[in-house]
Parts: structure tokens; C-alpha cells; sequence
């Protein structure tokens, strides 16, 4: 055959099989700290940077709640910002969650502001002010601004066009022929958040959960599988199989992970978090994430909860909507889950 088709499917089966085999020869007790020292090793390391103190930029009262926007960094030569929502008249510490963003013009979205940082008096578009929805239910949240959208976009794309949608593919390309990757370095940025949050007077550390919506769910799993702290994850607009979605429709390329299909298909990755618990949502009609993939991804990941003796942890919510936040069920499972630990 000229075409590639055969050759990709070959490829690609001859991998799964592998997992297959591996899974069956290895203790899960080994496989699974070994896929998870595999996805680290993926993702690319950066160098901490521990020496920047967290800088106040601007502190907003808003109805029900105060909205900081604090500077961090986690490695050199980078900085970015942050919202952190507190709820009104806080007692005692509270639950606390990581809020990370898709494909957007930032963290604004998420916290009810539009792309000059005005207040959003519209409806809300698919990310759903869905940090306002969770500190409205009394949880401090953390919202970083993903590097690569809005004002993290590079300064050598917006020469070329100040309207790009986003600079993924310049940041994704370069890191990669560096043995790095951008998810790798959303991670790292994301993982700052999370400690900067566990450190604030008004969190109780030992409640602290994230929700990452779409490519906000891709740093969320990786995050969640590597920070033992995160003790509740919702993953929305992301679950799935590689095969069903990554490989089935033209994403933006920081879906892509050199050499990490060698190791585990995604839904076995999304298993390290087990036994902590996982809440699931997906819109019936996402066209990027299909819904039968994500049947098939959770039925996966359910098999491995079990394994856990965790069946109960794991959670899902199928909605009638297309590639959005819906929270119906995410976000009160995420207070009740938080609030009962
Ligand atoms: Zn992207």
C-alpha cells in the first residue's frame, strides 16, 4: 500500500498489544509507579525556581467573594499570573481547588471577565465562569493563566499577527527539540499554582482538588497523577482514548506527546490517579472528544478504580451538550468530596 493508513493502524496496534502484554507480566503494584516515572519523563523536566517571592497584582471585591491576581513563577525567566477567588468571611480554612482553562483568551474566562479584564455581563461561553461557580459554592480557587493564550501568548507571534488564536504550536515546536514538551511546562507552571494555594492562610491543604476543562484537562490528569495532594479531580471536555480522539481529529498539536503511546494509552494514564477520587464529564456531542471514546476511556479507567478497591471514587456525568463545561453534577460532587475527606 502507498498510503501510510495500514502502516499507522499496524503501529498503533502492535503498541496497545504491548501494553497489553506488559500489563500482564508486570505487578500492578510496579506498573503503575513506572508509568508514572514515564509520564514525567514524557512531559520534560524545567528547572524550579524557587526564589520568586508571589507578588500581589490587584485585589477586587466582588459579589460574594474577593478576586486576587497574584505573579508567580516556577522556573526562570518566566513568570505568569494567577486568580485566586476567595469566598466572603472566611472562618475557617477551607476546600480549595486548581482551576485550569482550555483553548482560550485566558484565565479571565473562567472567572467572569472578558479579554480586557471587564466584567462578562453575557452568558458565559463553553468555559462557563466555572471558577465562579465553584467559589460561589465556598471553595478558594486558584485559576493561573495557561502560557500560550491571551497575554501569555509570544511576543514574536503577535509581531507576525496580533490576533493569533494562540502561540501552542511555536511553544510546542521548540520544546520539543529541546526533549521538552509544553504540557511539561503548563505542568510545572500548574503545580506552582497548586503549592502557592496550599499555602494561603485561608486553604485547608488537606482539601485541596483541581478541575481542568479540555486542554485545561490534559495539564489537570498529568498534574493530579503527579501531585499526591490533589485529592479530587474533575476532568471535563478531555477523557478519552489517543485512538478515538487525539488520532481521530486535528488537535492542536499540545495533544502531542513524543514516545508516550509506547508506554500507555490514555486511559490507563488517566488510571494512575486511582485510588484518589475522579469525576468525569463529557457532553454527548463533543465533536473533539467523542462521546463513545469517552465510554470506552471510562470503562477503562472504572476497571483500574476497582483493581484499587475504588470503585466507588470514580464518577461520570454524560450530558446533552458538545465540547463545554456543564458541572450539573462536577462541581457539588467536587464540595462534597472535598468537604468529606
Ligand atoms: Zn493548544
Amino acid at each position: 500500500m502507498w498510503n501510510g493508513d495500514s502502516l499507522l493502524n499496524k503501529l498503533y496496534n502492535e503498541a496497545v498489544n504491548q501494553h497489553q502484554t506488559k500489563s500482564k507480566h508486570e505487578l500492578r503494584n510496579e506498573r503503575r509507579p513506572r508509568l508514572k516515572a514515564a509520564l514525567r519523563e514524557a512531559i520534560g523536566h524545567f528547572e524550579p525556581n524557587s526564589g520568586f517571592a508571589p507578588r500581589l497584582l490587584e485585589r477586587v471585591q466582588c459579589d460574594g467573594y474577593v478576586r486576587e491576581r497574584v505573579e508567580l513563577s516556577a522556573t526562570p525567566e518566566l513568570t505568569f499570573a494567577a486568580y485566586v477567588l476567595i469566598p466572603d468571611n472566611v472562618k475557617e480554612p477551607l476546600p480549595a481547588v486548581l482551576a485550569i482553562h482550555g483553548h482560550g483568551y485566558g484565565s479571565r474566562e473562567i472567572v467572569g471577565l472578558l479579554r480586557d479584564g471587564s466584567p462578562d455581563q453575557e452568558e458565559p461561553g463553553i468555559h462557563q465562569h466555572f471558577a465562579v461557580q465553584l467559589v460561589k459554592r465556598g471553595m478558594v480557587v486558584i485559576a493561573p493563566d495557561v502560557i500560550g493564550f491571551g497575554e501569555r501568548r509570544l511576543l514574536a507571534d503577535l509581531a507576525l499577527d496580533p490576533n493569533m488564536p494562540s502561540s501552542c504550536f511555536n511553544l510546542s515546536a521548540q520544546l520539543m527539540m529541546l526533549g521538552k514538551t509544553l504540557t511539561g511546562l503548563r505542568v510545572t507552571e500548574a503545580l506552582k499554582a497548586f503549592t502557592y494555594l496550599a499555602s494561603r492562610p485561608e486553604v485547608d491543604a488537606d482539601r485541596m482538588g483541581l478541575m481542568g476543562f479540555s486542554g485545561g484537562g490534559l495539564i489537570g490528569y498529568a498534574a493530579a497523577v503527579l501531585e499526591a495532594r490533589i485529592n479530587a479531580t474533575v476532568l471535563t471536555g478531555f477523557t478519552n482514548t489517543v485512538k478515538d480522539s487525539i488520532f481521530a481529529v486535528r488537535h492542536c498539536i499540545d495533544n502531542y506527546t513524543p514516545g508516550l503511546l509506547v508506554h500507555a494509552e490514555l486511559p490507563e494514564l488517566i488510571g494512575l490517579i486511582a485510588p484518589r477520587p475522579l469525576f468525569l464529564e463529557s457532553g454527548e456531542h463533543d465533536p473533539i472528544f467523542p462521546v463513545g471514546g469517552f465510554r470506552k476511556a471510562a470503562a477503562v479507567i472504572q476497571e483500574i478504580y476497582e483493581a484499587e478497591g475504588a470503585g466507588d471514587k470514580l464518577a461520570t456525568d454524560i450530558f446533552p451538550g458538545a465540547h463545554e463545561i456543564s458541572g450539573r453534577l462536577a462541581y457539588d460532587w467536587l464540595k462534597r468530596t472535598l468537604t468529606s475527606r
